[in-house]
């Protein structure tokens, strides 16, 4: 990708507001069973979206996913909320976001651009809860569902992130656009 097509899909994610990112090559993100068994054991949301576990592929085709790509945006999201409910709408209106500028670049001429939302998918104000999708064609999933090691990966590329002990404390979230 020359530095003008690089340019332009990143005044696109500007455009929406999507100012904090780093370009990598995306067989630098760290992926990790582990992340998986997380899903599978302890998340209140396993089997309840579409875009969660079991629903996605194994760790391996996920890994294998990745390698396909030459090119991706690491995006990152700092958000501390005095009313943690406030979290949801939030993550809402920056998934519709990213989902724009996924679209965007995809019209752009790139046809295999792929985003990983920062937040679980929050198209629907009330999910179906299973693997039954209302708008299959803006359901995402997060990297997080894909296996990968956030923190790893985000501390390899320079990025904040902690275990987030309080509801109160900092969140740094993470989210990827594949583009080639
Ligand atoms: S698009 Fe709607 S039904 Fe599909 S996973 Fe997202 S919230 Fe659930």
């Amino acid at each position: 990708m020359n530095p003008a097509a690089k340019k332009r899909i990143e005044g696109l994610a500007n455009a929406h507001r999507l100012t904090d990112f780093k370009w990598m090559d995306p067989g630098r993100v760290i992926i990790g069973n582990w992340v998986r068994m997380k899903c599978n054991f302890g998340c209140p949301g396993y089997g309840k979206r579409r875009t969660c576990p079991p629903y996605l592929p194994p760790v391996e085709e996920c890994r294998n996913f990745f390698k396909e790509y030459k090119r991706g945006l690491l995006f990152h999201f700092a958000k501390r909320f005095k009313n943690p409910e406030m979290r949801h709408p939030w993550s809402k209106e920056v998934n519709r976001r990213m989902l724009e500028l996924e679209r965007e670049v995809f019209l752009s001429g790139y046809q295999k651009a792929f985003i990983f939302t920062q937040a679980p998918c929050r198209v629907c104000k009330n999910c179906t809860g299973t693997g039954e999708c209302r708008h299959p064609y803006q359901a995402r999933p997060t990297l997080e569902a894909f296996g990968v090691d956030v923190y790893g990966t985000a501390r390899r590329m320079g990025y904040p992130i902690q275990v987030v002990k309080d509801y109160h404390d900092e969140m740094n979230r993470y989210g990827m656009l594949l583009v080639e």
